[in-house]
């Protein structure tokens, strides 16, 4: 049974690029409830160690940050211009409920545009671009936003509350890759005799570029990353199976592939040791080549002297935005085959 007050506390808290602090405390404190040894290197990734931890281990990675905005101007009417952090598709950021964090704290506001009454055909065809769009917190002008403690500079992540879809199906914010810390906290508890390092690392949705997970890896010199993430499902009316396979409910996604070929190649040998595990133990799972999109494996390849990599992903439908649907079986299926893959001690 899957722990939905742990899987909304993930995927509510704050996290954007650079500012992971309230997500990292949450795994912090669920680390050390499961036994663990923590502790924060200087970008920000949450290093977690069990008994069985020591020279070369397996690092298993879920990146913790989202998707997000930034405060670039204050106008003098106390409304706010951003830019993005991250993918983040323009038609995505109308009226959604944000929220600010200052120095003070939090504070929530929405995103605002020109409503369809006063918009020009031409207006009405295309997105609304980022720089059109502006955050109203109530603030009458600058020196009541000031107030509030709103400076440049200030990160901003969406607000939405998690939701169950029909029994066994979750929707919300940062399901990417929120769920993929999930799985890593209930690893934790299951593979903490391991040889393993569990990380949640920072900045991954920065670019196709991992830095948290690049620099983790290298200070803690693994025989092999795994990356828990999540990938794209499309399997919904407007996109087609060839443009993308993946389905909900059909387990997890092992990434061969990323960004086509732009990203993460997976080593060959770890590929074919987690397909072979997949089929012994007959774990449903989805072969995953993709045209976008990476994970910290495509970084994490690239550190020392090449530490193998791959990426096991669960499916989530309208991934990049804050109703990401996810399926609760192939959260858990995932989970098995991690533990799988630990049991086999896979290099
Ligand atoms: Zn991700």
């Amino acid at each position: 049974m899957a722990d939905l007050k742990l899987l909304s506390k993930l995927s509510e808290a704050f996290g954007v690029p650079g500012n992971e602090e309230e997500i990292s405390g949450i795994m912090e404190a669920e680390f050390k409830k499961a036994g663990l040894k923590t502790e924060r290197d200087r970008i920000g990734n949450v290093i977690a160690y069990g008994a069985g931890a020591k020279k070369s281990p397996l690092m298993l990675g879920a990146h913790m940050d989202e998707i997000g905005l930034m405060v670039k101007f204050i106008s003098d009417k106390g409304f706010i211009r951003f830019i993005k952090i991250g993918g983040i598709d323009n038609r995505i950021l109308p009226n959604q409920r944000i929220v600010i964090r200052t120095k003070k704290g939090g504070v929530p506001g929405v995103i605002g545009c020109k409503p369809p009454h006063l918009q020009k055909e031409e207006e009405t065809k295309s997105a609304i671009e980022c720089k059109h769009l502006f955050i109203d917190v109530g603030a009458k002008d600058a020196k009541e936003a000031a107030a509030l403690g709103i400076e440049i500079g200030d990160p901003i992540g969406f607000a939405m509350p998690l939701t169950v879809l029909n029994k066994n199906l979750i929707t919300g914010k940062a399901l990417d890759n929120r769920i993929g810390c999930y799985i890593l906290l209930q690893l934790a508890k299951t593979l903490k005799h391991k040889n393993i390092i569990f990380v949640g690392t920072v900045q991954e949705e920065v670019s196709t570029f991992g830095k948290g997970a690049a620099i983790g890896a290298y200070n803690l010199s693994p025989v092999a990353f795994i990356a828990i993430d999540t990938t794209i499902a499309a399997d919904h009316p407007e996109t087609s199976e060839d443009e993308s396979a993946i389905a909900l409910g059909k387990g997890p996604a092992i990434g061969l592939v990323e960004a086509g070929g732009h990203g993460n190649m997976a080593d060959k040998a770890l590929a074919a040791s987690v397909l072979s595990l997949c089929k012994k133990h007959k774990i449903p799972h989805q072969l995953e080549v993709i045209d976008g999109g990476a994970t910290d494996a495509t970084t994490v390849y690239n550190v020392r002297g090449g530490i193998p990599s791959i990426a096991i992903s669960v499916p989530a439908r309208y991934i990049h935005s804050n109703v990401s649907v996810c399926k609760l079986s192939d959260i858990e299926k995932t989970q098995e085959l991690m533990e799988k893959i630990a049991a086999a001690g896979i290099r």
